[in-house]
């Protein structure tokens, strides 16, 4: 094999994993039965062949730079960490990278490091990951939940707009899914009330807008390499800004609060990345480009196929999105469509034919830690006891669009849009299938 040949030989073995077995090229989507007996009630599961695995580890390609890590001795943060931050950085369009133990110390530091404290209001959506509304209880900041888009799963700028207050300080954007947040207007709105924007891009490397990676049109924007995530490390995470200052405030602060570059010595933690897991990181990125086209790919033609559906309502993206990460993939289920299935029916129904699915998050709004934060002894030394009423916190942040969004929403796992396109037309059709079912898989409340 040539050199140019055995680097397409990698990066295409890149994509799917060697040892990865994927059939689903010799099936004909014209060969579905979506009539044939749901698998959940005892039929046939639709899919006969497995999913690409996650994370995906190749021996041959992945090993020698862990090794090196590994036999060098030097595991502590040195030239290895280093250098994943100027990748990182270099693949987002930043000036500076920081890479952290995880997502949600990043999004700590860098909530931290932007001056948000006790007192001030910082916006976010309901629809996320508890690490956001984390970010924002750590540093003794009050969460202000702004409503959803239910057509894009993201934050909606003109429920920000309406929470607007003389003590917000902060919006916390989430790209949820991978999928880009209206940043236009959200960036407007920022600078129209002097606030600063974190962007939550934990499920989003390589998303863009208008070819501008995300994370990149706040002051700052946070990544997670988590197990799970499209570039994953097991742990890990990195914080991007163009800002010096503040970049420097948040190295000191990940590391014991030393002084450094612009920063003089502050209060600090210990959240350094160790040589190895950069090392698996480095390896990491260099599938990450060819899979974001993979999953971008399939995306479309499943959002188009589903369209299709009654009943099956894709996500759409916001304008001007030119690429998503689709760490998750989510679609909108009306059981109107489907004989009065329950979501949760539908789910178990899918999973059965072989389509790994779940039904997402509950609303952050309505998490006991909020109460329970309320009153400890910082936030009573902070907050006036009204301020800290958990039923007026409550009543002042109702987000009903992101309620019934909760009870719709059906997500596919980011490893599912690595296979080819005859996965997704068996996703396709086991919707159909169950769809025609449905009203047998309901009355034998399967
Ligand atoms: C994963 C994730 C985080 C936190 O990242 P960790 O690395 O798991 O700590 C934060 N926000 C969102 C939206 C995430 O998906």
């Amino acid at each position: 094999m040539n050199n140019k040949g055995r680097r397409s030989f990698i990066k295409k073995s890149a994509v799917i994993g060697l040892g990865a077995t994927l059939s689903f090229d010799k099936v004909l989507p014209t060969v579905f039965n979506t009539g044939a007996t749901p698998a959940v009630l005892g039929g046939t599961p639709l899919v006969n062949a497995p999913w690409p695995k996650w994370p995906i580890w190749n021996k041959e390609t992945d090993e020698p730079l862990v090794l090196e890590a590994l036999r060098s001795g030097v595991w502590s943060r040195a030239e290895k960490v280093t250098l994943f931050e100027k990748k990182w950085a270099a693949l987002m369009g930043a000036k500076r990278a920081l890479t952290t133990v995880n997502g949600t110390n990043a999004l700590i530091t860098a909530v931290a490091q932007s001056d948000i404290g006790g007192g001030d209001e910082v916006i976010l959506p309901p629809y996320t990951f508890i690490a956001t509304l984390t970010a924002i209880l750590n540093a003794g900041a009050m969460p202000v939940f702004a409503d959803v888009n239910p057509d894009t799963f993201l934050i909606d700028p003109e429920a920000i707009r309406k929470k607007i207050t003389p003590r917000t300080r902060a919006i916390l954007p989430v790209h949820i899914c991978g999928l880009p947040a209206d940043m236009g207007s959200i960036m407007q709105i920022a600078k129209q009330h002097n606030l600063v924007v974190i962007e939550d891009a934990c499920q989003a490397w390589l998303a863009e807008i208008n070819n501008k990676k995300v994370g990149t049109f706040g002051h700052a924007g946070c990544f997670s390499f988590q197990n799970s995530k499209n570039l994953p490390i097991g742990e890990g995470g990195a914080i991007v800004s163009d800002d010096e200052v503040f970049m420097d405030r948040c190295v000191s602060y990940h590391n014991l609060g030393l002084p450094y570059g612009t920063a003089s010595a502050r209060p600090g933690s210990k959240l350094r990345l160790t040589e190895y897991q950069a090392a698996i990181g480095m390896v990491q990125m260099e599938r990450l480009l060819p899979q974001t086209e993979t999953r971008n790919e399939n995306a479309g033609y499943l959002r188009q196929q589903m369209k299709q559906i009654k009943g099956i309502v894709p996500h759409t993206l916001n304008a001007g999105v030119t690429k998503a990460a689709y760490h998750l993939f989510p679609f909108r289920y009306d059981k109107r469509h489907f004989a009065d299935l329950s979501k949760a029916q539908f789910i178990k129904a899918l999973q059965a034919e072989g389509i790994p699915c779940s039904g997402g998050y509950t609303p952050l709004n309505a998490v006991e830690n909020l109460g329970n934060t309320f009153e400890t002894k910082n936030y009573k030394r902070m907050y006036t006891a009204p301020e800290l009423s958990y039923e007026r916190f409550k009543e002042n942040n109702q987000c009903p669009k992101n309620e019934k969004l909760c009870q719709e929403a059906v997500w596919l796992p980011q490893n599912v849009l690595l296979a080819n396109r005859g996965g997704m037309d068996m996703i396709i059709s086991a919707i159909q299938k169950i769809q025609k079912n449905a009203a047998a898989i309901n009355k034998k409340g399967a």
